[in-house]
């Protein structure tokens, strides 16, 4: 039997970050992963795979619609749907490959097979048990589908079977207007599929700045993604390997059909934690399946903590790392804190989409006395250069105090340019330090500094 301070259960995003920085505060460390490879969903069928084809047919948007105008003339290149699989493939092992030597190179364990938890203090895998003075959950998230809607991986598909299609459909649905069904649907309407996103509710992308979710559908539109808003799926049929999905729309629950090659279910994720016998242990579980955790992420089993996808909060891969890095601290005698209001959310689709803290309708709803500094990118001389004025920079701040509570951008880099508010949020800035701030010309971050100004006494170029 082998005994560490600290072993930890999945190596997502949560699990290796908190296995690392447990190594790095001098903690004997071991991680169990079920997978053949480390990374989680995150480096093995999330994150990491979604934006390597986001990648690559952007490069073949960007060829066929905007090479010409800059002089570059001939035909676009034409998709070879293997090699660009093995690319997606290549960069998985590349980042999961990284984690084992990271893991190496921190002398962390790595416990290969699914692990249960007899009792608090030990692991079991296979038929080895280990010891353990305390123990981290970081068993992550499973696809959640609809009743009626079976995945099959072939015709029906969640988001993991979409990263491996044998070949691109003529005709995607996509069930679920969310951040995954829209990054997806977008890399098949690129590689040109005719591609329909069917949503319950009557907008896109719950939860976000509705300006934003306007003007992203609109964009959305232009790209000639089809939507069908409001309507509640009852059901998909797959015959000779093709879908039938039968909706009802909510407003008058008249019934629909729509045909499709590939039917994409990605109606959002839920937290894994089959097979560790939580139930039998005493651990107290939340009413929609997440781990109970106090704000230290430990569950009410003494020596038994919880993180990322498995507990409360967005489904994101940083959320979990910086619970990771918190939950190692606390286990270290340190004072592990992660802000969950400076946490940033971003659509890799092409304008990106990002946002951090709250939306218009949240401070409306809060009753705040607010102010709102908007930018557009047709003002910034390099998003203008690179075909990129599409979009926005918004920032909400304080109307009395001038500190910043939100921000909402739809434009290039939108998920790099949000890190410069996050930043300001975490050191409590108001609207007019990121104003004073000198930023380089001409770059895209010019239009967060015109949003900023704009929160004061006005942009410069609009
Ligand atoms: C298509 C897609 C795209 C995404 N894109 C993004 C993005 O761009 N940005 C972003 O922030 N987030 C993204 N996400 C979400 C992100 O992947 C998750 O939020 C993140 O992976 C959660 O990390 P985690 O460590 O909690 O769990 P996971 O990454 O799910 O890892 C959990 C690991 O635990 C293992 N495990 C579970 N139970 C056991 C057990 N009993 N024994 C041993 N091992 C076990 C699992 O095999 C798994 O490898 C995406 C998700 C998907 C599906």
């Amino acid at each position: 039997m082998s005994s560490y301070d600290v072993i930890i259960i999945g190596s997502g995003p949560g699990g290796y970050v908190c296995a690392i920085r447990c190594a790095q505060l001098g903690l004997k460390v071991a991680c169990v992963e079920g997978r053949e490879t480390l990374g989680g969903t995150c480096l093995n069928v999330g994150c990491i795979p979604s934006k390597a084809l986001l990648h690559a047919s952007h490069q073949l948007h960007e060829a066929e619609h905007n090479f010409a105008k800059m002089g570059l003339k001939g035909k676009a290149p034409s998709v070879d749907w293997k090699q660009m699989l093995s690319y997606k493939d290549e960069v998985i092992s590349g980042n999961t490959s990284g984690i084992e030597f990271l893991f190496k190179k921190n002398k962390i364990g790595w416990i290969k097979g699914w692990a249960s938890i007899p009792e608090a203090g030990k692991v079991k895998v296979g038929d080895d048990v280990h010891e353990a003075k305390n123990i981290v959950i970081a068993s992550g998230s499973e696809v959640s589908t609809l009743p009626g809607v079976e995945i099959d991986e072939k015709v029906v598909v969640s988001s993991t079977g979409a990263l491996q299609l044998g070949k691109i459909p003529k005709k995607l649905v996509v069930i679920g207007a969310g951040v995954i069904g829209l990054e997806l649907g977008s890399v098949y309407k690129r590689l040109g599929a005719e591609v329909k996103v069917i949503e319950f509710l009557d907008a896109i992308t719950p939860g976000m700045d509705a300006e934003v979710a306007k003007t992203f559908q609109r964009t959305l539109k232009k790209q000639r993604l089809g939507f069908q808003l409001g309507a509640a799926v009852q059901g998909v049929e797959v015959k000779n390997n093709k879908a039938k999905v039968t909706y009802k729309l909510r407003k008058d629950d008249s019934e629909h059909t729509e045909d499709a090659d590939c039917v994409l279910v990605a109606t959002g994720r839920k937290p894994f934690t089959d097979g560790l016998g939580l139930s039998e242990l005493g651990v107290e579980m939340e009413e929609r399946g997440q781990i109970k955790t106090d704000a230290h992420w430990a569950t009410s089993v003494k020596g038994i903590y919880a993180i990322g996808d498995a507990i409360t909060g967005p489904m994101l891969a940083h959320k979990a790392e910086d619970e990771g890095m918190g939950v190692a601290e606390v286990l270290a005698g340190k004072k592990g804190h992660v802000n969950y209001d400076v946490i940033p959310g971003v659509i890799y689709t092409h304008p990106e989409v990002a946002s951090v803290g709250a939306t218009e309708e949240q401070l409306k709803q809060a009753g705040r006395n607010y102010k709102v500094g908007k930018f557009s990118f047709m003002g910034n001389g390099r998003a203008k250069a690179n075909f990129a004025g599409d979009g926005f920079v918004k920032i909400l701040a304080d109307k009395d105090t001038d500190r910043i509570l939100g921000a909402h951008i739809i434009g290039p880099m939108a998920g790099d340019l949000i890190h410069e508010i996050c930043v300001a949020m975490e050191f409590g800035a108001a609207a007019e330090d990121l104003a004073r701030t000198c930023h380089a010309h001409p770059t895209y971050s010019e239009a967060v500094r015109e949003a900023a100004l704009a929160c004061g006494d006005g942009p410069i170029h609009s």
